[in-house]
C-alpha cells in the first residue's frame, strides 16, 4: 500500500511555432491570456488536477517552449509522454501542412514506447479570428486517415473547446498508475492497494 495512488498523465503541445501552444496551456492551467508573444527558450510545464470519468488525474502539461522554432524536438520533451495535443492556427494553412512532421517528430522521439497506443488530439486554435482557412472537412479526413483522431475548432482567447480538447486525450488514456520524473526517465510504477482495485471493479470504473 502506498500513499500515492493517482494517475499522472504528461501531455504535450506540438506545433509551429505562434499557433498558440503557450496560450492554449495558460488558458486551460490559469484561466488566463494574454495577446502578448513571448518566445521563451527552456521547456516548461505546468500542472493540473482533473476528475475525468470519477478518476482523479495529474496532468502534466509540457509547453515546447521555444524548441519548436527550429523545428526541433528534444528526447527530454517527449520522454514518457502519455498523450499528445498537435495545434495548428486556423488562419495559416502552412501550420496545418505542418502536424504530419510534428506527429512524426514525435513517433522518432518516443520510439522506446508503443506511439500507436498514445491518444492524440488535434485542435485548430484561433477559430476566434474568422472562418478558418483550412477546411472542416480536410481536416477531419487527415485525422480520421490516422486513426480517427479527435478534432477541436479552439479559441485560447475566447475559452472555446480548450478544455474539451484536454479532457478527451485524457479520457483516451491508458490510466496506468506511472509516474514520469521530472528527467522524464524510467516510469515508477507505484504500487496498488489490492483492496482498493477490488473496490474500483465492483464499482465499474475499469
Ligand atoms: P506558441 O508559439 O504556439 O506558444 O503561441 P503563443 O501561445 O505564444 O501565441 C502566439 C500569438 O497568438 C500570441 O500573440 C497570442 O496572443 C495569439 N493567440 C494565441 N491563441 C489565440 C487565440 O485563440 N485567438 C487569437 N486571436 N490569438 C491567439
Ligand atoms: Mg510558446
Amino acid at each position: 500500500m502506498t500513499a500515492s495512488n493517482k494517475t499522472i498523465l504528461k501531455v504535450l503541445l506540438l506545433g509551429d511555432s505562434g499557433v498558440g501552444k503557450t496560450s492554449i496551456m495558460k488558458r486551460y492551467v490559469k484561466n488566463k491570456f494574454t495577446n502578448q508573444y513571448k518566445a521563451s527558450i527552456g521547456t516548461d510545464f505546468l500542472t493540473k488536477q482533473i476528475t475525468v470519468d470519477e478518476v482523479s488525474v495529474d496532468l502534466q502539461i509540457w509547453d515546447t517552449a521555444g524548441q519548436e522554432r527550429f523545428f526541433s524536438l528534444s528526447p527530454y520533451y517527449c520522454r514518457g509522454a502519455d498523450c499528445c495535443i498537435l495545434v495548428y492556427d486556423t488562419n495559416n494553412p502552412r501550420t496545418f501542412e505542418s502536424l504530419e512532421s510534428w506527429r512524426e517528430k514525435f513517433f522518432i522521439q518516443t520510439s522506446l514506447q508503443d506511439p500507436e497506443k498514445i491518444p492524440f488530439a488535434v485542435i485548430g486554435n484561433k477559430i476566434d479570428m474568422g472562418e478558418p482557412l483550412v477546411s472542416r472537412k480536410t481536416v477531419h479526413e487527415w485525422c480520421q486517415a490516422r486513426g480517427n483522431i479527435p478534432f477541436f475548432f479552439a479559441s485560447a482567447k475566447e475559452n472555446h473547446n480548450v478544455t474539451e480538447a484536454f479532457t478527451s486525450v485524457v479520457q483516451n488514456a491508458p490510466k496506468e498508475k506511472t509516474i514520469y520524473n521530472y528527467f522524464g526517465q524510467n516510469p515508477i510504477i507505484l504500487e496498488e492497494d489490492e483492496d482498493e482495485e477490488e473496490e474500483k471493479k465492483k464499482g465499474g470504473l475499469e
